[in-house]
């Protein structure tokens, strides 16, 4: 989708911070990070989010938690949170399916975000 600001990450027409990519998906840093390493991890393919999945997708997300827990033995983080906004009223403001990755606090983080 053109107008979709992660599909052009995804096929390198706008720029982003590329942590790690395969044929299924891209993970970049987040532009606005509420966290010392804040990294987004996306499907190559347009789904708008977790309410638009389909039963073919459980493989895609399956390995787009994979690669978020990869990424965290990648950073060396004791614990992180990964984070799925879903729908407008759940805090998703970009519709496309993304995961964020969320950690290298001094302390521990209060339990859920605002
Ligand atoms: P959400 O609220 O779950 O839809 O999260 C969208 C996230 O995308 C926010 O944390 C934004 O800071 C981030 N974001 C928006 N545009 C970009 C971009 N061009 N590159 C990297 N991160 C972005
Ligand atoms: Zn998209």
């Amino acid at each position: 989708m053109s107008d979709c600001i992660f599909c052009e990450i995804a096929v390198g027409r706008s720029p982003a911070a590329v942590e790690y990519e395969d044929e299924r998906v891209i993970a970049f840093a987040d532009l606005y990070p509420i966290a010392p390493v804040h990294i987004l991890i996306t499907t190559k393919k347009h789904i708008p989010s977790i309410a638009k999945l389909a039963s073919e997708d459980e493989s895609l997300v399956g390995h787009l938690v994979l690669v978020a827990k990869k990424l965290a033995e990648n950073r060396q983080l004791e614990g992180y949170k990964l984070i799925f906004n879903v729908g407008e009223k759940g805090g998703q403001v970009v519709p496309h399916l993304h995961l964020h990755l969320l950690g290298g606090w001094d302390t521990k983080p209060t339990s859920l975000p605002a």
